[in-house]
């Protein structure tokens, strides 16, 4: 999961790694620029990159420009985030390279990545001057990739960089993340500074990361997903502030397929979801859940449940799914359930029972064809 920058560069600092002084702002009447620096960058804090290209990084000259900058940056969407913080940082000068580490699972290693010229171009894919090493995930192995690769660097330069990517190093490995960016990294004869922060997070690794898991905590919003991972023990990601088919679906890989075959119609679907149907042990607790976050949405026209059922009983989840819909009176739209495999029958008898307003089907266009109905 990738941190906002302010978040990466707070782990940054906490490894030593030089950043421009900043403050974020996430209300449009809180602006004072920091009087002892200036001009200043504002940036938008999402977790996306390209934001440069996008609109959400401007250099002012002004306190007025920044309060301009913050009050026309907040509220709105950059690359389909919710803008809902601003950094204020001190613009920095220098040559802009581009330093990143990356854990590689399929090479057992991590890629170093240096160019010695950075900036917003490159991000668009490697280009001719790409330069790129894998090596074994160990703080001297990487050093000396680097090293390598700083070849054409002069001296001077060189010392400061290097320097630099050890840092960036241990940090990887001791926060156990799967990428760690600096683009750009502003470099001078006297010191190297981080413009920008892009760090990946591997959420199977937050128990023995509490700082990591304390900045996910500390904003809710922006990590929204994340927080519910954590609080909750299951994955659910929006997709769509305003989709209209709310999921509440089981495995990552069926849960796709059922998001592809829904997009394919040109239907809408909300969110993802696995909500481990197999681990619900006799709780509807995160069937209430998602269905509360579901119903959040103004948006929202129809709930459809899909379950392929090998481990799981569908009689139990049935009278789960119906003590959930009970427990969710804020559920105004219809539901289908597309309950296949283990149980079917039992199921069935139960929702006719419990609930006749939940249409069951087994076969897949079969939900489908009613989702369309009800959308029509
Ligand atoms: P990104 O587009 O999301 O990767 O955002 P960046 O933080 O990398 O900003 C985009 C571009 O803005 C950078 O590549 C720089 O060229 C420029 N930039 C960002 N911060 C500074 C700064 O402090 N000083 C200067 N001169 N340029 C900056
Ligand atoms: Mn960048």
């Amino acid at each position: 999961m990738l941190l906002i920058e302010a978040d990466g560069k707070a782990l940054f600092a906490a490894h030593g790694i030089a950043v421009p002084s900043g403050v974020v702002v996430t209300a449009a009447d809180v602006i004072a620029p920091p009087a002892d620096f200036g001009p200043w960058m504002v940036k938008a804090q999402v977790p996306i990159g390209g934001r440069g290209k996008a609109g959400g990084v401007r250099r002012c000259g002004s306190a007025d420009a920044v309060a301009d900058a913050v009050r026309e940056m907040l509220g709105t969407r950059l690359k389909g985030h919710a803008v809902e913080a601003c950094l204020i940082e001190q613009v920095v000068t220098g040559g802009e390279r581009y330093l990143a580490l990356m854990v590689d699972p399929a090479n057992y290693g991590v890629r170093v990545i240096y160019l010695a010229e950075g900036g917003v171009e490159v991000e668009d894919g490697p280009g001719a001057g790409h330069i790129d090493l894998i090596c074994a995930p160990e703080v001297h192995a990487i050093v000396a990739a680097l090293d390598g690769l700083l070849a054409q660097e002069p001296a001077a330069t060189r010392t400061h960089i290097a320097k630099v990517g050890r840092k960036l190093a241990e940090m990887l490995l001791l926060r156990e993340l799967a990428l760690a960016e600096i683009n750009p990294l502003f470099v001078s004869d006297t010191d190297c500074v981080a413009g920008d922060a892009k760090v990946v997070v591997d959420l199977n690794a937050i128990e023995r990361q509490p700082e990591i898991a304390a900045l996910i905590a500390a904003r809710p919003s922006i990590y929204l997903d994340a927080n519910r991972k954590l609080q909750e023990g299951f994955d659910y990601v929006e997709l769509d502030p305003k989709g209209e088919i709310g999921l509440v679906t089981t495995g990552a890989g069926l849960s796709m397929m059922l998001i592809d075959e829904l997009t394919a119609r040109r239907m809408k679907p909300l969110n993802f979801c696995d909500v481990r149907s197999g681990q619900l042990r006799g709780s509807p607790h995160r069937l209430i859940r998602v269905l509360e976050w579901i119903t959040s949405r103004p948006t929202l026209r129809v709930v459809l449940v899909n379950i392929f059922a090998g481990i799981t009983d569908l009689g139990e989840f049935a009278a789960l799914l119906a003590a959930a819909v009970d427990a969710s009176p804020g559920l105004r739209v219809p539901v289908v359930a597309r309950l296949v495999g283990r149980g079917a029958e039992d199921a069935r008898r139960i929702l006719a029972e419990k609930r006749p307003d939940i249409a069951m089907e087994e076969d897949l266009r079969a939900a489908l064809d009613r989702i369309a109905a009800v959308l029509a």
